[in-house]
């Protein structure tokens, strides 16, 4: 299944506008419940102005949400980006931490957005399992579980794992635009032999 999501999709940049570790992981934070469109569309401002995880942690609050509002919960946002860039500063001297165990002390940052920084960044192995990637792993009857944890070592024991971080991606992306919640379109579906909920909408 992961060699025919890569023939549908060989190339799958990460759709979060960034051009270092701190971008993504900030870009990632603000991704949650918003668009990656709408992610792009304030990043530049914010990186323009707090361009290092110093300069974010110096922050006045307000100032943060101001930019980030258009991407929605942006009290919480706000808070959890200066969270984050105090906690680098102040725990990791500065430098990005490399590790899910320290990513997921940060704050704002759980399982799957330390996975899209390790994957796609750190080129190490890891899958980031966002609601697409629930969804489908269900569908395509690689799990049984609701739980993200679960889901994530299911995908691991059937994807090789030079494939994981990628082959994620693919799934969010075949996610959106062939298989989403309501009405997927089975029809002309890459996966379609591979599935044991094809036809079933
Ligand atoms: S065959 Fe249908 S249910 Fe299965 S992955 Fe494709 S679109 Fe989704």
């Amino acid at each position: 299944m992961a060699e025919i999501l890569a023939e549908e999709r060989p190339v799958v940049p990460v759709p979060l506008d960034h051009r270092n570790e701190f971008e993504l992981l900030a870009a990632t934070i603000l991704s949650a419940q918003c668009t990656d469109k709408m992610v792009n569309t304030v990043t530049p401002a914010l990186f323009a102005r707090y361009p290092t995880p110093a300069d974010l942690a110096a922050a006045g609050i307000t100032d943060v949400e101001e930019i980030i509002r258009p991407t929605g919960f942006f009290h919480s946002k706000a808070k959890s980006l200066i969270g984050m860039a105090t906690a680098i500063e102040e725990r990791f001297g500065g430098e990005m931490p490399t590790t899910m165990d320290d990513l997921v002390t940060l704050p704002g940052v759980g399982r799957k957005t330390a996975s899209v920084l390790l994957g796609h960044w750190f080129d190490e192995p890891a899958i980031a399992v966002d609601t697409h990637v629930l969804r489908l792993a269900r569908r395509l009857g690689l799990t049984d579980s609701d739980d993200p944890v679960r889901v994530e070592a299911d995908l691991k024991e059937v994807w090789p794992r030079d494939m994981w971080a990628d082959t994620g991606l693919r799934l969010i992306m075949h996610g959106r635009e062939v298989c989403p919640a309501r009405r997927p379109r089975c029809d002309g579906c890459a996966l379609w032999n591979a599935c044991v909920s094809r036809g079933a909408f």
